[in-house]
C-alpha cells in the first residue's frame, strides 16, 4: 500500500489517483538567480515521488511551472517583482534573465538525473488563460477590483487556511497602509496594474498589468491537468501563503476540492538556519563540483534524510554521502560478476522490504539501509539484478563509475594480480600492485573480491 503524508489532513493516507493516470503538479523555480542546492532538494523530492509512483506501476501526467513574472520580493504581494530586480541588477531584459536562469535550472536538474514532468510551463506563456481565470473568479463573486488591480476576497471562501495559515495573525501583522483598499489584509492579488514604465505588462480587462504570483499555478494546473489534481508538491515555505491561495483560487473557480494530496518538503538547512538566496548563504551544484563533489553525490545525500525532516548541509556530511555512494557502486559491480545465488525467499524478502520503505511516505533512509544489507550478501548476479530494479527509484548511474573512469589496462592488471594472489604467487601480486600504484590507482582487497580506487 502506497502512503503519503497529506498536509491537508495532517496524516499519512493511502494514495490512489482519481483516474488511471496520476495528475501531479509541482511548484517550479522563480528564474531570477542561480538555483541553489536547497531548491534542488525540492526537485529531488519531486523526482522521488515520480519514480516511486512509476515503481508502483502508475503512469503520470506531471506539470511544473516556471515563474518568470509576478513573484514579488515578499510572497505576500509586497516589494518589487523579483524578475525586475534581477533585470536591473544585470542590465538585461526580464525575458533574457528568465532564459538565462531557466537554462541553468534545466542543466542542474538534468545533471541530477531528475525525472522531469511531462509539461514545463512558463507563467508568461499562459497570460490569456490567467486573465480568463481571474474573470471567472470575478464573475463568481470571489474577487473584487481596486485601483491597484484585482484581489481575491478570502472572506468568501470558508475553507481559507486549511493548510494551517493563521489568518488572524496575518491581520495583526499586516501593513495596512500598503493595502488600504483591500477588504482583508490576507486578500491577495490576482492581477496587478502596472505603471507605464513597468517592463513586464499585458493588456487585460483591468488595464495594462501583470498577474499575481499565486494565480499562475492554479491556471497552469487547470490548463494542463484539469479540474482534479491527485498530488501537489512544494517546499514548506509555500505551504501557508502560496498554497493556501492556490486552494482558494482553484476550489472557488471549480466549485469543489481540486487537489487531493498536498506534499511538502522540509528545508535544506545550513548552520542550523534556512539556506536561501535572500540570506546569501547558498551553495550551488557548481560550488559542490568545484569542491570535488558530483551532482550524484548530492543526490545520494538527499536519500540520507527523510523529506519531512530538515536536513543540515555540511561538506563533511556530503563527504560521507560520496564515500557511501562509491562503496555502493563498487559493491554493485562486484555482484555483477558474482557466482553465488540468492534464494527466491530472500529475493522476495528484499523486494518487499524495499517496497515497504518507499511506499511508507518515501522512507529513503530505510530504503537505502535495505540496499546496504542486500549488498553485503555473498557476491551474486541476483543481488545485482535486484539493485538494478531498485535503482529505477534511486536513479543512480550504477555502471558509470567503474566502466568509464578506470582504464581497461588497469582493470586487466588488477585482475591478473587477483589471480596471482589466489595462486599464492605473492611476488607477482606485489609487483602488479606496485605497477598499478605507479599509474595512480590502488587496490583494496575485500572478502570475496577487490576494488580499484583512484589515488
Ligand atoms: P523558488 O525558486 O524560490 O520559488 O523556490 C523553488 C523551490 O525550492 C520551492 O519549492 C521552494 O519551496 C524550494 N526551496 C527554497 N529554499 C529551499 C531550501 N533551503 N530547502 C528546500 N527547498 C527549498
Ligand atoms: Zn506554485
Amino acid at each position: 500500500m502506497l502512503r503519503f503524508y497529506n498536509s491537508l489532513t495532517r496524516r499519512k493516507e493511502e494514495f490512489k489517483p482519481k483516474g488511471d493516470i496520476v495528475k501531479m503538479y509541482s511548484c517550479g523555480p522563480t528564474v531570477y538567480s542561480y538555483p541553489h542546492i536547497g531548491n534542488m532538494r525540492a526537485y529531488l523530492f519531486m523526482d522521488n515521488i515520480r519514480r516511486t509512483l512509476k515503481y508502483n506501476g502508475y503512469k503520470i501526467d506531471g506539470v511544473m511551472n516556471i515563474t518568470d513574472v509576478g513573484h514579488l520580493t515578499s510572497d505576500a504581494d509586497e516589494g518589487e517583482d523579483k524578475m525586475l530586480v534581477a533585470s536591473q541588477r544585470e542590465n538585461k531584459t526580464p525575458f533574457e534573465i528568465a532564459k538565462f536562469y531557466t537554462d541553468i535550472f534545466m542543466k542542474d536538474v538534468k545533471s541530477l538525473n531528475i525525472d522531469l514532468p511531462e509539461h514545463i510551463v512558463p507563467a508568461t506563456s499562459v497570460i490569456e488563460d490567467i486573465i480568463d481565470f481571474v474573470k471567472g473568479l470575478l464573475e463568481k463573486g470571489y474577487a473584487y477590483k481596486t485601483s491597484k488591480g484585482v484581489y481575491f476576497d478570502i472572506s468568501k471562501f470558508a475553507g481559507y487556511g486549511q493548510l494551517g495559515m493563521d489568518v488572524n495573525a496575518k491581520k495583526a501583522g499586516a501593513r495596512i497602509e500598503v493595502d488600504s483598499e483591500k477588504r482583508h489584509p490576507a486578500d491577495f492579488a490576482l492581477w496587478i496594474k502596472a505603471p507605464k514604465e513597468h517592463i513586464m505588462q499585458w493588456n487585460s480587462p483591468w488595464g495594462m498589468g501583470y498577474p499575481g504570483w499565486h494565480i499562475e499555478c492554479s491556471t497552469i494546473g487547470k490548463k494542463y491537468l484539469g479540474e482534479y489534481i491527485d498530488i501537489h508538491t512544494g517546499g514548506v515555505d509555500h505551504k501557508t501563503i502560496h498554497h493556501e491561495n492556490e486552494i482558494a483560487q482553484s476550489d472557488c473557480l471549480e466549485g469543489h476540492k481540486v487537489v487531493n494530496f498536498w506534499l511538502h518538503l522540509e528545508f535544506l538547512q545550513i548552520d542550523g538556519g534556512k539556506m536561501s538566496k535572500s540570506l546569501h548563504n547558498v551553495f550551488t551544484l557548481e560550488d559542490l563540483e568545484n569542491n570535488g563533489f558530483s551532482p550524484e553525490d548530492f543526490r545520494y545525500f538527499y536519500f540520507m534524510a527523510h523529506y519531512s525532516k530538515q536536513q543540515n548541509f555540511t561538506y563533511d556530511s556530503l563527504m560521507a554521502a560520496k564515500n557511501s555512494l562509491k562503496n555502493f557502486k563498487t559493491a554493485v559491480i562486484e555482484h555483477k560478476n558474482g557466482t553465488n545465488c540468492l534464494s527466491e525467499e530472500d529475493k522476495n524478502k528484499y523486494q518487499q522490504a524495499f517496497l515497504n520503505a518507499i511506499n511508507d511516505d518515501l522512507n529513503m533512509p530505510v530504503a537505502l539501509a535495505v540496499c546496504q544489507k542486500l549488498l553485503k550478501e555473498p557476491k551474486s548476479r541476483d543481488v545485482y539484478e535486484l539493485i538494478t530494479n531498485f535503482n529505477t527509484v534511486l536513479g543512480l548511474n550504477l555502471e558509470e563509475e567503474q566502466n568509464d573512469k578506470i582504464p581497461q589496462e588497469i582493470k586487466d592488471m588488477a585482475e591478473k594480480r587477483w589471480q596471482a594472489k589466489k595462486n599464492k604467487d605473492f611476488a607477482m601480486a606485489d609487483g602488479l600492485r606496485a605497477e598499478i600504484a605507479k599509474q595512480g590507482y590502488t587496490i583494496n582487497d575485500k572478502k570475496d573480491g577487490y576494488e580499484i580506487v583512484k589515488i
